[in-house]
């Protein structure tokens, strides 16, 4: 992929290398909370407060989130090689790319797209959804609507699962990305409901064809990646095609304790994985997609 020197998105958070999400702010949290009452019974104290809170809603407004900054001094970029920062600018610079398609398709239609927040993350991660390990492989969540990724489950799709080269990377993020789509179009939420009360058969044919979709989704953004912007190289389209069929090991099928429901990467056989990304990658269009009322 032709990715070098292109625009990186700024919806990534970087937590790596950080302790569990929330822990550090957490304690910074209780810390206020203790020291509240006094703060309010005197008139400096309210002072101090107000002047605190304006400066956390000013720093915010900048960009700068104090609870990060204050939770993991200096943790961030240093301890991580140059390999690895590379890969998560090109996570980035990808990530900016399913930006740029998306608010394209979404204008097309006259609505807005809301963009995702894509975490990176080692080892350990908090989401709305639970806690999850690097083993459940890259997810979504719906309930923040991130996306979760370990870079290191990019050495395992080449090493592991013989899905080498950055497209194969990009079709992965795309694919998470096409989660957050069938979210924020209610998509996720029809198929949650038709799946209600039914058969364990019928809910994982759902979400068969969730996956399928999403999938899809990610074809159409390689479509736009390849012929508007000339981002595709030779190869990279089977890079893609190969991922779509190797991701099926039952490493991805792992749960970590059960907490998060790991992407089901599983499901829909790799001829079905290859047909519907190459059925969105072909046609660039989402309505193509309907994965809901195709015959399978
Ligand atoms: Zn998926």
């Amino acid at each position: 992929m032709d990715w070098r020197g292109r625009r990186q998105s700024r919806n990534i958070e970087d937590r790596r290398g950080q302790p569990l999400q929330g822990s550090g702010g957490g304690a910074g949290l209780l810390l206020l909370l203790r020291l509240l009452p006094w703060l309010l019974r005197s008139r400096v104290g309210r002072v101090v407060l107000a002047v605190g809170v304006m400066a956390f809603v000013g720093a915010r407004l900048l960009g700068i989130d104090l609870l990060q900054l204050t939770s993991a001094p200096g943790q961030q970029t240093a301890s991580f090689s140059a390999e690895e920062q590379q890969l998560a600018e090109f996570v980035s610079v990808v990530l900016a790319d399913t930006e740029h398609t998306w608010q394209a398709i979404f204008a097309e239609q006259g609505m807005s797209y809301e963009e995702p927040v894509l975490v990176l993350f080692s080892q350990r991660v908090a989401s709305a959804c639970g806690t999850a390990s690097s083993a459940v492989g890259p997810f979504y969540c719906p309930a923040d609507r991130r996306v979760y990724l370990d870079l290191s489950f990019f050495r395992d799709l080449d090493r592991q699962l013989g899905a080498p080269g950055d497209f194969a990377q990009a079709y992965v993020v795309a694919h998470e990305v096409g989660h957050h789509i069938q979210t924020i179009l209610g998509i996720s939420h029809q198929v949650r409901n038709a799946g209600r009360g039914k058969s364990a058969a019928v809910v994982n044919a759902l979400s068969v064809r969730q996956e399928l979709q999403a999938d899809c989704f990610a074809g159409v953004w390689g479509h736009a990646a390849g012929n508007y912007r000339d981002m595709l190289e030779p190869g990279d389209l089977e890079e893609a095609l190969q991922a779509a069929a190797a991701i099926g090991d039952d490493r991805l099928q792992k749960r970590s304790g059960g907490e998060v429901v790991p992407d089901s990467f599983t499901h829909g056989t790799s001829a079905q994985r290859v047909e519907w990304f190459r059925r969105g990658f072909e046609s660039g269009d989402m309505a193509q997609c309907d994965t809901f009322s195709a015959q399978l």
